[in-house]
């Protein structure tokens, strides 16, 4: 098992998230071109269902941590525990979601287990001896192709939709249930509560068609036009993650790697520039539109269409034809 890809399994009330199988099909071609093995890491207590749907997934080996300390536990204790298996089993590299949990847990594995942590990465290949990651930089204008010198382990925090989510070919994973001592893992903080979202009368993450906005729209006075349009049309408004931050519309119009992950059949960009963490929220939609008055904005590297224009110009005239029928 030393050497293998170790992909760490994220999932949530029995389900696996989506990205895991993102990770295990990048996972599997690098094991493959590596002549090693391809691991799962499930942590968790109570995790029948996921070892259920996991332990046929594609992967040689499904490790599983089930321990009850392990049910709320805290990215401290995850990363502590999994710090632990990285000792016993010595990966030649280690997958991480770069999700909302994955962004914090990258790091904090890293400096338990003393390997070098790249997050945010778009792609990781290994080429000439060496591990390659691919991140990008500037707002997603550059992206860096990084070296990772050593045959020590890395943790690789990839992004959500930067490998197609496909089902591996089914073979029956070896399966190996770890005991972990938790009484010696150093506990600093204590979950104390888990507050769920209460359901919301949006959900983008459904929707169809989309119509987002980004910080091109400049002002909070103007979001109106962009809801017309979406009226007009009979879809949702989604927005980058700046517009939340600056209060213009409600986190649950989020769209990216710290929001939402939608797959609609139409999604209208407007003054959205395709920063990488907001592409790996929407790279799953059928058709982009982007509006956007820069030519070299990033997004149009993913539009099907596009229309270089002032989107104050476009929006209005797109929502008058849409009202036309
Ligand atoms: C850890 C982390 C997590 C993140 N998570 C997310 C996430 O979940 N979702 C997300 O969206 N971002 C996320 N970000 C932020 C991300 O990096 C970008 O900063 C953000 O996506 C940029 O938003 P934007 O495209 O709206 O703004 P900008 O990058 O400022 O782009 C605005 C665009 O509008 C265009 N424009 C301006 N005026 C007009 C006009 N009148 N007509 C037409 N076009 C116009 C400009 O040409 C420009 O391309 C995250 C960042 C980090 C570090």
């Amino acid at each position: 098992m030393s050497r293998d890809i170790l992909v760490i399994v994220e999932h949530w009330k029995g389900q696996v998230d989506t990205i895991t199988y993102q990770l295990l099909a990048k996972g599997r071609l690098l094991a493959d071109s590596l002549s090693v093995g391809l691991s799962a890491l499930v942590l968790g207590h109570q995790l029948g269902n996921v070892v259920e749907i996991l332990k046929d997934a594609g992967m040689d080996r499904l490790l599983v941590v089930d321990d009850p300390a392990l049910g709320q536990a805290g990215v401290e204790v995850y990363a502590s525990v999994i710090a632990e298996v990285v000792r016993s089993v010595d990966p030649g590299l280690i997958l991480v979601g770069y999700s909302l949990v994955g962004m914090e847990l990258a790091p904090s594995i890293a400096v338990r287990s003393d390997v070098i942590a790249m997050t945010n990465c778009t792609n990781v290949d290994f080429l000439d001896g060496e591990f390659v990651v691919t991140r990008p930089l500037f707002e997603g204008t550059v992206h860096a192709k990084i070296a990772l010198e050593g045959r020590g382990p890395a943790v690789v925090a990839l992004q959500r939709g930067t490998t197609p989510t496909v089902q591996l070919p089914r073979k029956e994973a070896d399966l190996q249930s770890l005991t972990i001592d938790m009484q010696a893992i150093p506990v600093r903080t204590e979950v104390l509560e888990l507050i769920e979202e209460p359901p919301s009368e949006v959900d983008i993450a459904k929707a169809e068609l989309l119509v987002a906005v980004g910080r091109g729209i400049g002002d909070k006075e103007k979001i109106p036009i962009i809801e017309e349009l979406a009226q007009a049309l009979g879809g949702l408004v989604a927005c980058s993650r700046p517009l939340v931050d600056l209060g213009f519309l409600s986190r649950e119009r989020q769209v990216g790697a710290s929001g939402k992950n939608v797959a609609p059949r139409v999604y209208i960009a407007c003054g959205i520039s395709g920063a990488s963490q907001h592409l790996s929220g929407m790279s799953d939609a059928k058709m982009i539109v982007a509006i956007n008055k820069d030519p070299n904005a990033p997004i149009y590297q993913v539009a099907h269409y596009g229309v270089v224009a002032d989107l104050f110009a476009i929006v209005p005239a797109l929502t008058e034809e849409a009202k036309k029928g």
